[in-house]
């Protein structure tokens, strides 16, 4: 596995190009990016996969729903759309340069926010009753571990909403886990 970011002197997509698209258990060899965007089989990273399981194991409908995406990196955004499609949501994804955020944001019933910004989201993005996954991890000004959404001020709006941490970082990990004994499998056939 590469732990990204890299150096700034090293290319990040000759190092990831160089693994085996059998043992890419992050899912972010082209080979398996190309596979997800097309409904192909391969791995998928463990962040987005993540989500979708917990999604399923809570219970919530993702079919025909409203989906907003905040953030469109390789690694979280762009394969999260991919699987929500698959899902049958309808899919936005928006970014540093989507005009009018909140609007957009306040039309999900399914809010996903991988922005990388501390607290970006507040209850006024929120569409009563949405679910609210936040990716984000960040440290607060008391140093306490936080994410891309206010969760004291969207709480009461969400119907449902992850905590940072203990929400969307443990499913990350256990999505790993479930790559790293695939490829094992693949390797002894
Ligand atoms: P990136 O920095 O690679 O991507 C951030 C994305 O958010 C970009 O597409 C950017 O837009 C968009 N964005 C930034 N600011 C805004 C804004 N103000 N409004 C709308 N969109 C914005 O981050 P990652 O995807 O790698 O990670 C996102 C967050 O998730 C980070 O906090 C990271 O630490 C966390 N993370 C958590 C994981 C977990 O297991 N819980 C795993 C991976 C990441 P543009 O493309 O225009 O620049």
């Amino acid at each position: 596995m590469v732990q990204l970011p890299l150096p700034a002197h090293i290319s990040e997509k000759a190092v990831l190009e160089s693994i085996l698209p059998c043992k890419d258990v992050d899912g972010f060899h082209p080979i398996n990016a190309g596979a997800l965007a097309t409904g192909e089989k391969g791995f998928v990273p463990g962040t987005p996969a993540g989500v979708i399981e917990l999604l399923k194991r809570s219970g919530i409908e993702m079919e025909g729903k409203e989906c907003v995406i905040v953030g469109r990196s390789n690694i979280v955004g762009k394969p999260m759309a991919q699987l929500m499609l698959a899902e049958n949501a309808t899919v936005t994804v928006a970014h540093s340069k989507t005009q009018n955020l909140q609007e957009v944001c306040k039309r999900a019933d399914i809010l996903i926010v991988a922005a990388g910004k501390k607290k970006l989201i507040t209850k006024e993005f929120v569409k009563p009753g949405a679910t609210v996954i936040d990716v984000g991890i960040h440290r607060d000004e008391n140093n306490k571990l936080c994410g891309d959404v206010d969760f004291d001020d969207v709480v009461s709006a969400a119907g449902a909403i992850t905590p940072v941490p203990g929400g969307v970082g443990p499913m990350t990990i256990a999505m790993l886990m479930l790559n790293c004994l695939e490829s094992k499998k693949m390797l002894q056939k």
